[in-house]
């Protein structure tokens, strides 16, 4: 199934098995980035990494039989499944108890594999978080047509139509009677415009969209102000160029671009005032080894990281300290246990720490800087 709402990864969640673990597999298949030969590879060099850590794990027979069983699965799907035009694919499996749900994702997730008590949902949520609820307006001079996109996804409204008179032809009518004539005219149009805001506001009260898109006619455009209530000119993000008699599809590739444009002028923001934060030696570090040392130290305020970027590190199984190299813990003295992923161990503590984690689509300028960085609570 696609990945569509907050209530699905709700559901997902409550699944648990009081006897097996669920097995919670993400893999990358963008295939604007990679071949479907190259996705493959990937999803078996995965299910490799979660053999040999299943193979390390101390647990029952029955939970590891299990998840050798969702590890098979998982290979099984792989085999026959790859023609889904998805950027990415999250699995949850529990074959003890014979649970399954594939999921497509619209955005590419961290490739990675867990086993736990629960389906790991997490990047679930992160990959909605990147989703706005959008309203598209179109207002012409006569009809104005309202849809809904969200998640690439796009949905007809409603549609409004007035009686507004078409624009009197040149060397019809002379002087006053003209003048009367185009009054009437503009009245008939500032009421459809009225009326086409006055609706655009009651859509918002009952869905509470988080953008506006507006295509619009230049005369209403100008006079925004007049007509769009505060609240909505607030959400208004974008204009559109698309006409009410264009095809959906139309409407929609052009939202979804206007959308792109707009998340990534949003991390371009991040990534900038991460940059200026620490050049003026502000409350800011680069680089995956300062940045797990706040971590430890939950200095960390925001975490910014280049999407997919990896790195092999330690942890200490006493006091779950992130390390890049570090045998032994400096803190407790323990020995560290090898990360075959340092970076994911680190979004996690940041979520725990409730700091909130950045993904920056490369390249960007926090490629000069380590690829990972993070805002800090304190003054150095
Ligand atoms: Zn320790």
């Amino acid at each position: 199934m696609k990945l569509l709402s907050r209530q699905q990864i709700e559901a997902l969640s409550r699944f648990k098995s009081e006897t097996y673990l669920t097995t919670s597999f993400f893999l990358n298949t963008d295939k604007s980035r990679f071949s479907k030969k190259e996705i493959l590879v990937s999803a078996k060099n995965l299910l490799a990494v979660g053999r040999a850590r299943l193979e390390s794990l101390d647990l029952g027979k029955d939970k590891k039989t299990s998840i050798g069983r969702d590890l098979d699965k998982i290979a099984d799907f792989f085999s026959q499944n790859m023609t889904a035009n998805s950027q990415g694919l999250a699995i949850f499996s529990c074959q003890g108890e014979h649970f399954w749900e594939d999921i497509h994702l619209p955005h590419p997730p961290r490739d990675r594999v867990l086993f736990n008590h629960n389906p790991y949902v997490r990047p679930l949520s992160q990959i909605l978080g990147r989703y706005r609820r959008i309203c598209a307006v179109l207002i012409g001079r006569r009809e104005a047509k309202w849809y809904n996109v969200f998640m690439g996804e796009i949905s007809f409204i409603e549609s409004l139509t007035s009686d507004v008179p078409g624009k009197i032809k040149e060397g019809g009518f002379e002087g006053a009677e003209a003048k009367r004539i185009e009054r009437h005219i503009e009245a008939h149009l500032h009421d459809h415009y009225k009326k086409a805001a006055q609706r655009t506001f009651e859509l918002f009260k009952k869905d509470q969209f988080d953008w506006l898109l507006l295509g619009c006619e230049d005369s209403f455009y100008s006079d925004l102000e007049l007509f769009l209530h505060r609240y909505l000119i607030d959400r208004l993000k974008g204009r559109l160029k698309a006409k009410l008699s264009d095809p959906v599809d139309k409407i929609l590739k052009e939202t979804i671009e206007l959308e792109e444009q707009l998340h990534m002028a949003e991390e371009a923001e991040g990534v900038r005032r991460f940059v200026s934060e620490l050049e003026k030696g502000g409350r800011a570090v680069s680089g995956i080894k300062e940045v797990l040392r706040r971590l430890n130290q939950v200095e960390v305020q925001a975490l910014l990281v280049t999407h997919n970027f990896t790195a092999e590190g330690k942890i200490c199984p006493r006091c779950k300290f992130l390390y890049l190299e570090e045998a032994v813990c400096p803190s407790c003295q323990k020995k560290t246990n090898a990360l075959s992923d340092v970076v994911d161990e680190a979004i996690e503590s940041t979520f725990r720490s409730h700091a909130e984690v950045k993904h920056i689509t490369p390249p960007s300028k926090l490629d000069h800087y380590g690829k990972i960085g993070a805002f800090l609570r304190y003054k150095i």
